[in-house]
């Protein structure tokens, strides 16, 4: 069950049969959630080899078996509903004639019992990743290793699998942008002992953009191709040096890569010459980018940003990718959050002059860009932020965290006040 399990198993089996000569069943569970249409349509195709044969193992009721249906994790919905319809397989198996071999999904390992029970060799073909398969060989060795002085969650920072790519601990959490740090706060025994007022997660909250007039800006940059210009904008209370403004601008010059810069002080703004020899692709806003807008749309790549918490969150919840350039206070620590624990920035360094101020700042530039939408680390980030785009959204729906807390207060302020 679901497509991104079904469509590598059907290609798999198109491959044995037209590759190798075997025949093969494929054996479907029948499922009503939203993919079943193009589950139907892909196992419907009149290109499939005749030597494959599609198989739906009988529907199964599991309406009952889920509290709340429509909001359980997919991951209950699937392993529930598959579980229930492995309750048939003994009989199927026997019937399509007793199989030479079985593979089975990651979702559905109970069929090895079956396969135990009728002498069938029994395969699993896991469709993810070498090192998540690394990982899961290796969990029961951590296992015994934590022998329950601890969570995965309290293990710090890398999981290094022996010969294999470490595993972060954050990429395996399914929800919440800051998971570890919110648990601890509600649960470490130093936070129990120092005095900790009660903590309500109720992110990530971001600007609702009021006014979708159309400015000038937004005409511009709707223009634009899609994934082509980078956002830059600096926090309201510090600003680069004038080496660093100057540096960037003629990054921004020599690269002709499109952007939108927000540079707030008249003082600051970059001379007429820069306007005008970046007039095709780029836009200087001189006062006040209705930033959330420009973050939601399509022709906008990434956010080269100070680090407001503020703004990190909007470019999160556009799954945008981050250039992230603190200045100070907090954002220094926001940005090592971004880059190196939730792993959808790159840092940014731009120390004036450094080999001939045009050339750093253009190669800089380049650079950034290159990691952050490029290569293996570039997708790596975006798929990560697309992964915590999902997160925000999810844990502001009811029956998760963000939900939850507000109206857990809320509810508390009702009591109270009647
Ligand atoms: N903002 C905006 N347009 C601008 C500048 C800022 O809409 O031209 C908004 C931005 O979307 C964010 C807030 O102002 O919601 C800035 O907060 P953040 O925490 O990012 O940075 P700070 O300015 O507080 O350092």
């Amino acid at each position: 069950m679901g497509l991104g399990h079904l469509i590598p198993h059907l290609e798999f089996a198109k491959r044995l049969v037209v590759h190798h000569g075997i025949r093969v069943s494929l054996l479907v569970v029948t499922t009503s959630e939203p993919s079943a249409a193009t589950q139907d349509q892909l196992l419907g195709s009149p290109h499939l080899p005749a030597d494959l044969h599609i198989i739906h193992l009988p529907p199964v009721d599991v309406d009952k078996m889920i509290i709340d249906y429509d909001d359980a994790l997919v991951l209950t919905r699937l392993c529930t509903i598959t579980g229930e319809s492995l309750r048939s397989l003994k009989s199927v198996l026997i019937e399509i004639g007793k199989p030479k071999a079985l593979v089975t999904d990651l979702f559905a390992t109970q069929a090895f019992d079956v396969c135990k029970e009728l002498s069938i060799p029994a395969y699993l073909y896991s469709t993810t990743s070498a090192a998540f398969n690394a990982f899961m060989l290796y969990l029961q060795s951590l296992t015994v290793m934590l022998s329950h002085k601890c969570e995965f969650i309290d293990l710090p920072g890398l999981i290094q699998v022996p010969g294999c790519s470490p595993i972060w601990i954050a990429d395996l959490l399914d929800q919440d942008l800051e998971p570890m740090s919110i648990k601890g706060i509600q649960q470490n025994p130093f936070f129990k002992k120092i005095p900790t007022p009660p903590f309500y997660p109720v992110g990530p909250i971001i600007k609702q953009e009021e006014t979708l007039s159309y400015t000038e800006c937004l005409e511009w940059l709707d223009k634009q191709p899609p994934d082509s210009v980078l956002f830059l904008k600096f926090g309201s209370g510090g600003t680069l040096s004038f080496e660093q403004q100057t540096e960037l601008a003629c990054g921004l010059e020599l690269s002709q890569q499109r952007f939108m810069w927000v540079v707030r002080k008249p003082t600051d703004t970059p001379g007429a010459g820069f306007l005008n020899s970046t007039r095709d692709v780029g836009f200087v806003v001189s006062s006040w980018a209705p930033q959330v807008a420009v973050l939601a749309i399509p022709p906008t790549e990434g956010f080269l940003s100070h680090c407001g918490w503020n703004s990190a969150l909007e470019s999160i919840v556009h799954g945008l990718p981050i250039v992230a350039w603190p200045l100070y206070a907090e954002q220094r620590m926001n940005a090592t959050l971004l880059a190196e624990v939730m792993g959808v920035a790159v840092k940014a360094k731009m120390e004036a002059g450094e080999t001939g101020r045009a050339l750093s700042g253009e190669k800089r530039l380049r650079e950034w860009r290159g990691r952050m939408m490029e290569g293996e680390e570039g997708k790596v980030i975006r798929c990560r932020v697309k992964e915590l785009k999902e997160s925000a959204a999810k844990a502001l729906n009811s029956n998760r965290s963000s939900y939850d807390s507000p109206s857990c207060v809320a509810d508390q302020w009702k009591t109270e006040l009647n």
